[in-house]
């Protein structure tokens, strides 16, 4: 489901808006909504550009800028779906985790992987997407669900007091084409604040 969310996410964002409905290579865009796209998203590149690939290596938040925002939009989405699907239904504890608990894991596992310094290197300047790490923490600190779900204390590393935020309107999950749908899809972006105090502890939420 993440991953259906991301693509979708991509039909509206920096490299989205470089093709029309019928998939032409045509800017679909109005001057204004690229510049706000671009002053908006900021929040996202400034995030990801302070992430350590390997020695002083930096991610290139600008050059990740499309496949982080779609990470984000995608997981919403991702939450989102599940959470209508499951309405009705009765979820409890496995081994101990709680749904909304094994939602993150789930997605956090996705992007278990091991990767040699020396391919690490060369792909911090021309990947697109993030080293795997970031594709997972990088998207769950900006969610209060997941503060919520592990009960973070406000300000831990994953439960940061200044969120980015894709919000995606509904019409984006059931699909539309051309202007009109941009308009009333177009993901935006805010900084948000934290929902209040969480006061228990959990492990997790000091990773980085
Ligand atoms: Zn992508």
């Amino acid at each position: 489901m993440p991953t259906i969310g991301h693509e979708l996410t991509h039909g509206f964002d920096d490299e989205g808006r470089q093709f029309d409905a019928q998939g032409n290579l045509r800017n679909w865009w109005r001057k204004a909504d690229g510049k706000e796209f671009e002053k908006r998203a900021r929040c996202i590149s400034d995030q990801y550009s302070k992430y350590v690939i390997i020695d002083d290596i930096k991610i290139n938040g600008k050059l990740t800028l499309g496949e982080d925002v779609a990470d984000l939009g995608g997981l919403i989405q991702a939450r989102r779906a599940w959470k209508e699907g499951a309405k009705g239904g009765k979820l409890a504890p496995i081994d101990g985790p709680t749904p909304d608990q094994r939602f993150f894991v789930g997605y956090g596992q996705s992007w278990c992987g091991s990767l040699r310094d020396e391919e690490k290197r060369p792909r911090a300047t021309v990947d697109p997407h993030s080293s795997d790490r970031y594709r997972a923490n990088g998207v769950v600190r900006n969610m209060p669900e997941f503060q919520e779900a592990f009960h973070c204390q406000t300000g831990a590393r994953m439960a940061p007091e200044e969120r980015c935020r894709v919000v995606v309107k509904r019409s984006l999950a059931v699909g539309g084409r051309g202007m009109g749908a941009f308009e009333e899809a177009w993901p935006t972006f805010r900084r948000s604040d934290p929902r209040g105090t969480l006061c228990r502890r959990c492990s997790g939420c000091s990773s980085s």
